[in-house]
């Protein structure tokens, strides 16, 4: 059915009804942990979708960008059938009601949630495309491996993150279990329940699981129904999304009466976007002046497409990656070369900024790297402590999804002043992780808020 989306009332709909939520996801799940531990597998186990995407990853087995899928997942009507075996997963196109899966149950199980999973890769080099990811994430499952000892490194670093991210709602996952004896799996549930004390997991449930063999799926779905709430959308607030990845859709050779403009995806924060919106892309294009400052120029455009896996959309809510067709030259948004830029509706958006104050924390110790004793940053007794910022030191700053280089212009104990290296649209009070390069990779050392910026005259 074909929505009248001129009139369109937004403040009326509703993030769980059904019209929206058989369209697209309404929450972002990320799927964190160290790498191998099977993030990828259970999102497999609960939508059905490979995440490894890309030619590399599928040689290397490795998640390398953010993975995506969508899932639905489903709650029995009949009252007689209980949890968790009343819970059920279908991929993002399957209907509002389904045959139950319970067995010996002969009900109609009905859609209750339309999330979005989040793939980040474990492996320790890609903190920062973790970090990006985590700025969309509204709850997490951790994954932690049962055939290992816990935590491993990125179990602990991934975690730090989320909590820096001011994530709320985690489901710690103990996977692998069939590997393991019995006893084994008790002393290392344990060992999890001590590890992630004191963190923001501590009252997350821990479900043991095996998301290769799929048991104890039911579980983590009841969990991600019952424990992890809808998060709360201003849907009538000024648009605004932050681009994740974005394509040339057009295969070598199109003809030019063929060729589509520019592919974005991403992940609206708040407001509605619709079909026909103009809209802004910021920073756009980025060049630097004769004296070596920053030119920015936002490149407008029109949503001539909205559309969640293969179904289009009229409008498009907060939540899920959705994909965006534009009128943008393709060739600008070709292998993800829109990732960072934000868009809006033009003359409501955040300013772009060259240059920040951050008030920010430090790590005690660096997480999630086994250093070498050569490169231990002062003397063998002070192990694993993050030094302090130093003036002219480079860092890396994760500011929403874009990463960016930026070299330390002035610091005191808890400000410091950043230039970074390309002028990033974002706004006062926004959250930002600090990482400093050690050992070859960039390690999370903090995190801080911006305080005040320079922007970049348009
Ligand atoms: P990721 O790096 O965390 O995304 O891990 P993957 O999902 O790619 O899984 C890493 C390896 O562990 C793969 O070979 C999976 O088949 C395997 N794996 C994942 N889950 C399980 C499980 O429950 N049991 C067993 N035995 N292997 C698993
Ligand atoms: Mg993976």
């Amino acid at each position: 059915m074909k929505k009248d989306i001129a009139h369109l009332e937004v403040e009326k709909l509703n993030p769980s009804s059904p019209e929206i939520i058989c369209h697209q996801a309404t929450i972002n799940i990320g799927t964190i942990g160290h790498v191998a531990h099977g993030k990828s597998t259970v999102v497999r186990a609960l939508s059905g979708v490979q995440t490894i995407r890309f030619k590399n990853e599928k040689e290397r087995n490795i998640t390398i960008k953010l993975g995506y899928a969508n899932a639905k997942l489903y709650k029995c009507t009949n009252e007689n059938c209980k949890p968790p075996e009343c819970y059920s997963s279908c991929g993002s196109d399957a209907p509002y009601e389904i045959p139950c899966s319970a067995e010996n149950c002969n009900g109609i199980a009905r859609l209750v949630r339309h999330v979005s999973f989040i793939d980040c890769p474990g492996h320790d080099i890609l903190m920062a495309t973790m970090l990006n990811g985590a700025a969309v994430m509204d709850a997490a499952l951790l994954l932690i491996a049962g055939n290992e000892s816990c935590p491993q490194p990125q179990t602990s670093e991934h975690l730090a993150a989320v909590e820096i991210m001011n994530l709320k709602h985690l489901i710690v996952i103990q996977n692998k279990v069939e590997l393991v004896k019995e006893e084994r799996c008790i002393q290392h549930y344990e060992q999890i329940k001590s590890f992630i004390q004191g963190t923001i997991a501590a009252k997350s449930p821990i479900v043991p699981i095996s998301a290769i063999m799929k048991y104890n799926i039911d579980v983590v779905i009841q969990y991600l129904c019952e424990q992890i709430p809808v998060p709360p959308r201003d849907y009538s607030a000024d648009p605004e999304m932050i681009i994740i990845r974005s394509f040339d859709v057009n295969k070598p050779g199109e003809k030019i009466s063929t060729l589509v403009g520019g592919v974005a995806g991403g992940s609206i924060l708040k407001g509605v976007f619709k079909i026909g919106d103009k809209v802004e892309f910021r920073p756009g294009i980025i060049t630097k002046n004769p004296d070596d400052s920053f030119k920015v120029k936002p490149i407008e455009s029109i949503i001539t497409s909205l559309y969640v896996d293969n179904n289009s959309l009229q409008f498009a809510v907060p939540g899920g990656l959705i994909g965006i067709g534009t009128n943008v030259d393709p060739s600008l948004t070709k292998g993800d070369g829109f990732v960072g830029q934000v868009m809006g509706h033009p003359g409501k958006m955040p300013d772009i900024y060259e240059a920040i104050e951050v008030n920010y924390y430090l790590l005690r110790h660096l997480i999630g790297a086994r250093i070498k004793k050569s490169n231990l940053e002062d003397g063998s007794k002070k192990q694993n402590r993050v030094k302090p910022i130093e003036k002219s030191e480079y860092l890396m700053v994760n500011i929403g999804s874009t990463s960016v280089g930026a070299r330390v212009s002035s610091v005191k104990s808890d400000v410091c002043k950043l230039f970074l290296a390309k002028p990033v649209c974002s706004r006062i009070n926004y959250k930002v992780a600090l990482s400093r390069r050690i050992d070859k990779n960039w390690r999370l050392i903090g995190w801080g808020e911006i305080t005040r910026g320079r922007k970049v005259k348009i």
